[in-house]
C-alpha cells in the first residue's frame, strides 16, 4: 500500500479510545537551543529522552502528532524479548560477536520495560505472566522447539508447553504446543508510551507535540530542525521515527519495507466467555506465516490481530475472517461483535534486524524494528542516549552502524507482503 493510504486510515483504535491519561500537548512556537534533539515520540524517542534528561542533558523531543501516534500506540502490546528471527539466524546475518551481544541486550529488554513501568508508576495494564508463541501445526511445533533450544542454549529459560498445558492456559483449539516465555508480558502500549513521555518530561526533557520536523539541516556547525512554527538548534540529533518517518530524510525510508498489521477488539466480554478465552491472560501469537495474535485487555476485551492493511475501508472481509477465527479457535465463546478496528505500519528492514545509522556530524537514526519494538525500542533508545553522551563507545553498541542502503525492489517486496497476506486470509475462509 502506498504510504499516503494513511489518509484513508481507520483508526478506531482500542488503545486510543480506552486511554485514561491525557496526552501531552505542547506545540513548539519558538526557536530553542538544546544539546540533543530527538525526532519522534514513540518508545525509542521517549526512552532516549528519559535517559538523557536523567543524565542532566538538555534534550528536546519533537513529535509530529502525539506521543505514541506511530507503532508505539498501535501494537499488540507484547513486551517480547529478542527479535522475530531465531538467534542462529541473527548470528548468520551479523556474525557471532554482534549476534551474542544483541541477543543478551534484547533478552534483558523486557526487564527494562517492566522496571521502568514500576519505577515511574506507569499505569498501562502491565502484566508479566509470559507470552505464548503457539504452534499451529507439526511443522510449527518443530519450529518453536528449535527456537526454544536456541534461546536456552544462550542462557535463556523458555519452556515448551505440550498440547494439554497449552490448552489449559488458552482454551484455544487446534494448537499443539507453545513457547511460554516468562521474560515477557503485555501492556496497554499507548499508555506505556505516554508514561515514558511523562517520565521524560518530569526528568526535565522538553517535549513538543504536533510539531513535525519539516527540515533537518546542518548549518554553522549545528543541526537546525525546522517545525511549522519553530526551530530547534542542536549539537546532535537522534531520528526515532521508525515506520512513521515523514517530511525529512527520505533515504532512511528506503531502508525498510512498510508492512501492515491490523487488529480488532470487542467490548468487554462476560465472565463466562472469559473462562473459555485465554484464562491465563497471556498475550499470544502463532507460527503461521501470516500470523494471528490473540490477547485480552484488563477490561476483558478480546483483541485479534493479523498481518495486512485495513486502512482502506470498514474491512468487512477482515471482520468475517475474524468471526471465523474465533468460531474455530474459541468455539465456547460464541459470536462476538468487533467494536474497535485499527492498523499500524511495521518497518521491515532488509534482514529483519534494526538499522543503526550514523549519518554524520552528529545525526543518528534507529529504525527497522521489523515488528519487535516495545522492549527493543525502549532498550535501543536508552543505549543510543548513552552513546550520544559518550557513556559507551560505538563498539559497545549491540549493533554496528550500517550504511544507508535502500532495500532492493522495495515496492515489489511491499506488494508481495500485502498480497500474500490477503490471499492467505482468503484461503482461511474456504
Ligand atoms: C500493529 C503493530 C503491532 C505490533 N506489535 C508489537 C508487539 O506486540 N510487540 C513488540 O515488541 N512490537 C510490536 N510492534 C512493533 C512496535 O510497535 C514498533 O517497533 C515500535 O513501536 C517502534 O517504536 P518507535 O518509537 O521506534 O517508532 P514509532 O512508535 O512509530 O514512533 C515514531 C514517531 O515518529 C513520529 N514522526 C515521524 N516523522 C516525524 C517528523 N518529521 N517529525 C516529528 N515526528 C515524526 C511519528 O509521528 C511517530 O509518532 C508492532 C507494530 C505494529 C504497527
Amino acid at each position: 500500500m502506498p504510504q499516503n493510504s494513511m489518509k484513508h486510515e481507520i483508526n478506531k483504535s482500542l488503545w486510543k479510545l480506552s486511554q485514561k491519561t491525557t496526552p501531552l500537548s505542547n506545540i513548539l512556537e519558538d526557536e530553542i537551543k538544546t544539546d540533543i534533539a530527538i525526532v519522534g515520540g514513540g518508545f525509542t524517542g521517549t526512552s532516549a529522552a528519559l535517559r538523557l534528561a536523567e543524565a542532566g542533558v538538555d534534550v528536546t523531543l519533537v513529535e509530529a502528532k502525539y506521543n505514541g501516534f506511530g507503532g508505539s500506540g498501535r501494537n499488540v502490546g507484547l513486551t517480547n524479548a529478542g527479535l522475530w528471527l531465531n538467534p542462529d539466524d541473527i548470528d548468520k546475518a551479523i556474525g557471532k560477536r554482534y549476534g551474542d551481544h544483541l541477543h543478551h541486550f534484547l533478552a534483558s529488554a523486557p526487564d527494562l520495560v517492566h522496571k521502568l513501568i514500576e519505577k515511574h508508576n506507569i499505569e498501562c495494564e502491565a502484566l508479566r505472566n509470559g507470552t505464548l508463541h503457539l504452534a499451529h501445526s507439526e511443522r510449527g511445533l518443530k519450529a518453536i522447539e528449535k527456537r526454544a533450544w536456541q534461546i536456552n542454549a544462550r542462557g535463556g529459560s523458555v519452556m515448551v508447553t505440550d498440547q494439554a498445558a497449552t490448552f489449559k492456559l488458552t482454551q484455544a483449539k487446534n494448537y499443539l504446543g507453545a513457547i511460554h516465555d516468562m521474560r515477557a508480558g503485555t501492556v496497554q502500549p499507548l499508555e506505556y508510551c505516554h508514561g515514558l513521555s511523562v517520565a521524560a518530561k518530569n526528568a526535565g526533557a522538553n517535549i513538543y507535540t504536533r510539531s513535525p520536523a519539516t527540515n533537518v539541516i546542518h548549518k554553522d556547525g549545528k543541526w537546525h530542525i525546522k517545525t511549522p512554527k519553530g526551530m530547534v538548534v542542536a549539537e546532535q540529533v537522534l531520528m526515532a521515527t521508525n515506520a512513521y518517518l515523514e517530511h525529512v530524510l527520505p533515504a532512511i525510508k528506503s531502508t525498510y519495507t512498510p508492512l501492515y498489521y491490523c487488529q480488532m477488539a470487542t467490548s468487554p466480554l462476560t465472565e463466562e466467555q472469559l473462562k473459555n478465552l485465554l484464562p491465563g491472560k497471556n498475550g499470544t501469537w502463532d507460527t503461521r506465516m501470516v500470523m494471528r495474535s490473540y490477547r485480552t485487555d484488563a477490561s476483558g476485551r478480546l483483541i485479534i490481530g493479523t498481518i495486512g492493511n485495513i486502512f482502506k475501508n470498514e474491512a468487512p472481509f477482515l471482520t468475517s475472517w475474524a468471526d471465523k477465527m474465533i468460531a474455530d479457535t474459541f468455539p465456547q465463546v460464541g459470536p462476538v461483535k468487533w467494536k474497535y478496528k485499527w492498523a499500524g505500519r511495521i518497518a521491515c528492514s532488509k534482514n529483519h534486524i534494526p538499522n543503526l545509522h550514523d549519518l554524520g556530524s552528529g545525526l543518528y537514526s534507529v529504525s527497522g524494528f521489523s515488528g519487535r519494538g516495545i522492549a527493543s525500542g525502549t532498550a535501543f533508545g536508552r543505549t543510543m542516549a548513552d552513546y550520544l553522551i559518550g557513556k559507551i563507545s560505538a563498539k559497545e553498541l549491540p549493533l554496528p552502524f550500517m550504511p544507508v542502503e535502500a532495500v532492493p525492489f522495495n515496492k515489489i517486496r511491499e506488494l508481495f507482503y500485502e498480497t500474500g497476506c490477503q490471499l492467505s486470509r482468503a484461503y482461511d475462509h474456504i
